[in-house]
């Protein structure tokens, strides 16, 4: 058995059609591939009903925060129609828009002379961010849009980002029937350092497995990873992080052992 933990389509930022990811896995030499796209099971059914000869595993990648830093989780063998985890993943996706809206009502609340649909216009079919708004505002008079009059951090009409905890997104996920590993915990790339103490607290939380074998983390990395996670008691995985043409990754490039698959299928209460 060849298994690929952690795969992108389409539907997130791959550049694979999630009804070509099982085809490309065979091609790959893998018998099972787990489809995680960002905050989204909107490729699992192309992705499953193009399944032949390939496992398609139900996954998804989920922002959350640990402590100050961004952290991204995997949710393995989770149901997608799940209510509450749906719920988060919609709310995740479209929180940066909901944000740059509400800040818009805020800053005409104050006076300022802009609209939605001027600010729409300025983002060009993006989500709404500060600098779309900061034009708005200077396009009416005001430049000291970055400022704590306006939309600097904690100003007027800042409003604050939608926040998942690690632990909240652990909770979900087995909520969901899931088992949930940590993805790339010291990806150099990301300058991600989820310390040792941090990686205990998570287990402690109901964390299954991390990511050591990541084409992101350097050999020595992954050794430190296993140490730790065999003194934690975690399962250790191996995965591609395949974004298709976006990333010089294969799929398969890394992969996780059988039996650590069998064990993770395991905690997920075995579907
Ligand atoms: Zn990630
Ligand atoms: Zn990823």
């Amino acid at each position: 058995m060849t298994i690929d933990l952690h795969a992108h389509s389409t539907a997130s930022d791959g550049t694979t059609p999630p009804a070509e990811l099982p085809r490309l896995a065979a091609r790959a030499g893998l018998t099972a591939v787990a489809l995680t796209d960002h905050d989204t099971f909107a490729g699992l059914a192309a992705a499953t009903a193009a399944a032949a000869d390939v496992e398609v595993i139900t996954g998804v990648e989920i922002s959350c925060r640990l402590d100050d830093a961004e952290v991204h989780l995997l949710g393995l063998f989770v149901d997608p129609g799940h209510e509450a985890l749906a719920a988060e993943l919609e709310l995740i996706r479209t929180d940066r828009d909901r944000r740059g809206v509400r800040m818009v009502e805020r800053c005409r609340e104050l006076g300022a002379s802009i609209t939605l649909a001027q600010v729409r216009t300025i983002a060009g079919g993006a989500p709404l961010g500060r600098p779309h708004i900061a034009a708005a505002l200077a396009a009416a008079g005001i430049t000291d849009a970055f400022t704590p009059d306006w939309i600097a951090d904690g100003g007027r009409a800042d409003v604050p980002k939608h926040v998942l905890a690690a632990v909240d997104a652990i909770a979900l996920v087995r909520a969901a029937g899931g088992v949930a590993v940590l993805a790339h915990p010291r990806s150099v790339k990301r300058r991600a350092s989820v310390s040792d103490t941090q990686l205990a607290a998570l287990r402690d939380a109901g964390l299954a497995g991390l990511e050591a074998d990541h084409p992101e983390q350097p050999l020595q990395v992954r050794d430190r990873l296993r140490e730790v996670a065999a003194d934690l008691g975690l399962l250790v995985t191996g995965s591609s992080d395949f974004h298709g043409d976006r990333k010089p990754v294969r799929l398969g490039e890394c992969t996780t052992a059988p039996e650590v698959f069998s064990a993770l299928r395991q905690a997920a209460g075995g579907h």
